[in-house]
């Protein structure tokens, strides 16, 4: 029997190696430059083909399809069990002490872009593969390891795996946390459209700006008021501002008041965890009297959406024994006099509600305050495998078996991974419980002996489920 544990350890130089090659592509997106060659650009697909080659190396079949996904493949058969990871990466932002494209280790931690999502935790399911290989192990069901090169924007690449290969009996993907994601909410955004105004009241709403991304709690928002009770407004604000949890700052110049509010960022999945500083700036400005068109605008904001991440004034307030509540973020408000305005609602819900439902309670609410909505795509559906699954039991008993966390449970999240790319699909690491996540954020990290121990989780887990 093997030593899983013991036989991570022996890999670490080799794998740091490969950690280090890896790390030092920068594979964010970069349509602007994309060629036929690279339709995403060419650094994701850099970094597919370093996979590709350190699995060539290693003896291993290997399938590189348009430069946009490709797998390793070990062992006979037409079924298979998936592992799915991918190879791109946010962009290195600002921020960092040291260069995002060196690895760095310090203290026991890896550093760099990638290093935690999802070049270390893919590299690591890779060496648990490679474990299987080089102990002779022969399994009875086919492995591949399906790289993607997309998964921080449209998964581009995964879905035409999807599309051109065979489907997967099983699968999971090493590109979240342990213990085990086995149920993930369906997610859809609608954008709210209100009409612009060429006429001025008493107070007019000139223009209003909150919020970057409709999965993220907007930390800040400005309006611009013309009144004319400059005096009344200002004093207002600052009472309204100190009583709430927030700041904010009001200005005026000639009768034209521009008020800020700054919030608390988080992400959209679960809004109570930020203070939405759009929706506050909007319930105080919900108290004057603004033009037909501002008014709508601010009222359906203050009116149904505030302080309301579980959507009871919407009349969607929803909650699945074992998915969780239905939840909603406003991550998007935009208005200008001229040409009007949008507020995006972006929906995490469990399974027992359906999009079209969501859309006719909005639609029918908005519609009180001449707001129009529209659907994008349909969004994804919720996605849910049976924790009784035997597959299931068996990862969590190696994951138990290995980090002595004998209670530990399965779990649903708001979030998507490609784990509900399969029917039998679930996320599976690699970020352990308590540890620093530190995804898409500047010194992005995970710390070595954590990526040993995934890599030792991996390989008993694929040895497990293929034997
Ligand atoms: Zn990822």
């Amino acid at each position: 029997m093997i030593s899983w544990k013991d036989e991570a350890n022996k890999y670490k130089q080799d794998y740091l190696n490969d950690l280090k090659e890896l790390v030092a592509i920068d594979s964010s997106r970069d349509v602007e430059h994309a060629t036929s060659d690279y339709p995403l650009g060419a650094g994701p697909a850099k970094a597919l083909a370093i996979f590709l080659k350190f699995a060539k190396r290693d003896g291993f079949t290997t399938k590189n399809i348009e430069n946009i996904v490709g797998y390793v493949e070990y062992g006979e058969g037409d079924e298979y069990l998936a592992i799915l990871g991918h190879a791109d990466t946010v962009p290195a932002g600002k921020g960092w002490d040291t260069d995002p494209f060196t690895l760095m280790l310090d203290e026991g931690k890896a550093i760099g872009r990638g290093t935690s999502d999802d070049k270390g935790p893919a590299l690591a399911a890779y060496y648990g593969l490679k474990m299987l290989k080089e102990n002779g192990i022969k399994p009875n069901l086919k492995i591949r390891l399906i790289i993607g090169t997309d998964e921080e924007s449209n998964w581009t690449g995964m879905k035409r795996y999807f599309e051109v290969e065979p489907e997967p009996k099983l699968g999971f993907s090493p590109d979240a946390e342990f213990p085990l994601i086995n149920g993930e909410k369906g997610n859809v955004t609608f954008e709210t459209k209100f009409k612009g105004i060429n006429k001025e009241s008493e107070n007019t709403l000139i223009n209003f700006k909150a919020g970057l991304k409709e999965n993220m709690v907007p930390r800040d928002a400005e309006a611009v008021v013309k009144t004319n009770n400059v005096a009344e407004l200002t004093s207002a604000f600052d009472k309204f501002v100190a009583d709430m949890p927030i700041t904010g700052e009001i200005s005026d110049a000639d009768g034209m008041v521009t008020l800020s509010v700054v919030g608390k960022a988080a992400h959209g999945m679960e809004p109570k965890n930020g203070v939405n500083a759009g929706t506050y700036l909007a319930k105080f400005l919900s108290n004057y009297d603004f033009d037909e068109s501002g008014h709508d605008f601010i009222a359906f904001v203050a009116d149904k959406l505030h302080l309301d991440s579980r959507a009871h004034s919407l009349g969607l307030n929803f909650t699945d024994e074992i998915m969780g509540d239905l939840t909603m973020n406003i991550g998007i408000m935009e208005y200008s006099k001229s040409t009007g305005g949008l507020i995006n609602t972006n929906f995490r819900y469990p399974k027992g509600i359906d999009p079209e439902k969501i859309k006719q309670q909005l639609i029918a609410n908005a519609d009180k305050y001449h707001g129009v909505v529209s659907m994008d795509d349909g969004g994804m559906k919720p996605h849910f495998v049976d924790p009784d699954d035997d597959f299931i039991k068996t990862l969590m008993a190696i994951y138990s078996e290995q980090t002595g966390q004998l209670d530990a449970k399965p779990e649903v999240v708001g979030g998507g991974t490609y784990g509900r790319m399969m029917k039998r699909g679930v996320a599976f690491g690699a970020l352990l419980p308590g540890a620093a996540d530190t995804m898409h954020q500047a010194n992005e990290f995970q710390v070595v002996d954590d990526l040993m121990l995934a890599m030792s989780i991996y390989g008993q887990s694929i040895y497990e489920l293929t034997k």
